[in-house]
């Protein structure tokens, strides 16, 4: 049996270009064995929801801002025109597996175990089976598979557990100088977790790794296109993925649809991708707060100065988008040394 296109992960980057294939007409496979928790804080960011559709289904609160902390200091941004929500992770990503399938992608509970490129088709080796398509989407998050691909070098090491604590309508970050402890509000509890970049906190809860330090070298093969996690796409500041996996998934599909019809070459999606990610002015901010004093500096200013909490709210939101690498470094230099 040969696909059009083989999706591999049915995670936001998966689904997303599952449903851009499916919707345009192509044959198109979703595998994943749909047997894993996903361990998410569950944040839809600003970026998110003001660019996309989203559905009360799996949406657990509306958050108005967020609180940051470094030792004792606390600073709170209250987000001015943007909002986020805190989903429920699951049924977010059971909604978009079933948006896949009513647009006529198939689903194949299995796991990938090896992909070979020919030059007429891949092949693609599960646990249970063998088939082919003519391209392939490896959407399969921090994976054996993405790293055979020469993805996903760095991570950082996450633990996560539900707290019975009343909730806020803020996320909240307590920063370390390799990351952050967090605060997730739910409907009715919270998820608390942290990072390191050494290896998982020693502390009771569920864990998983994090992709660090931007995307990877390569992002597309002959016909083969890596998205989200598999191709590094979250951002080292906060931590963010969801929106760059269904982003990136959508622009794979868009692609590979143009390459498809005859109107594309493969190489455009990391043209497309990199018009659209910002990831360097991400690396700067993280960069420049893995020094202790300037995170104390950093959380005090967003505490004391408004200019300064309005600014590092435009970085969260992603509202302004004329803040260049270049700006946030000259800005923040000024404030922090
Ligand atoms: C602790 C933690 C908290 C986070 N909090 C947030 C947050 O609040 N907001 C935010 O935006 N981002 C957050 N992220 C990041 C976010 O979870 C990821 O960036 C996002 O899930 C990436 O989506 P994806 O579709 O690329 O991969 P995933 O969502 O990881 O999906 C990959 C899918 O591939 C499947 N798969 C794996 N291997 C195979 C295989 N061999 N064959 C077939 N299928 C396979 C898996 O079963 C899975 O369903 C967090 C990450 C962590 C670790």
């Amino acid at each position: 049996m040969k696909y059009d296109a083989a999706v591999i992960g049915a995670g936001p980057a998966g689904s997303f270009a599952a449903i851009g294939l499916a919707s345009l007409g192509y044959r198109t496979l979703l595998i994943d064995p749909c047997n894993k928790k996903k361990v998410c804080a569950g944040i839809l960011t600003a970026q998110y929801v003001r660019e996309f559709e989203t559905d009360e289904v799996y949406i657990e609160r509306k958050l108005k801002g967020v609180k940051i902390s470094f030792r004792d200091i606390n600073g709170e941004i209250n987000y001015r025109q943007a909002f986020e929500y805190s989903i429920d992770r699951e049924t977010y990503d059971n909604f978009n597996l079933n948006k896949a399938l009513s647009a006529g992608s198939e689903l194949k509970k299995d796991a990938v175990v090896s992909l070979h490129e020919t030059d007429q088709w891949i092949e693609i080796k599960t646990k249970k089976d063998v088939v082919y398509a003519d391209y392939v989407v490896i959407a399969s998050g921090v994976s054996d598979l993405a790293t055979q691909f020469g993805g996903l070098k760095q991570y950082a090491y996450c633990m996560q557990q539900r707290k019975d604590a009343t909730p806020d309508s803020y996320f909240e970050m307590d920063m370390k100088t390799d990351g952050y402890s967090w605060v997730a509000p739910k409907k009715d509890y919270v998820l608390t977790g942290t990072s390191s970049l050494i290896d998982y906190p020693d502390i009771p809860g569920d864990k998983a790794l994090i992709p660090v330090g931007g995307p990877v070298e390569r992002t597309y093969f002959s016909r083969v296109l890596l998205a989200g996690d598999a191709a590094g796409f979250v951002s080292p500041f906060e931590g963010e993925g969801i929106y760059y996996a269904r982003r990136s998934g959508e622009i794979a599909a868009e692609v590979l649809a143009g390459v498809m019809s005859g109107e594309n070459n493969i190489a455009d999606y990391e043209k497309r991708w990199k018009n659209e990610f910002d990831f360097s002015t991400l690396n700067v901010v993280s960069d420049l707060l893995a020094d202790e004093d300037v995170l104390e500096k950093f959380v005090r200013e967003i505490r004391d100065n408004e200019g300064f909490n309005e600014f590092v709210e435009n970085i969260l939101t992603k509202e302004s988008k004329d803040l260049s690498p270049g700006d946030i470094s000259y800005l923040l230099g000024k404030i922090v040394h």
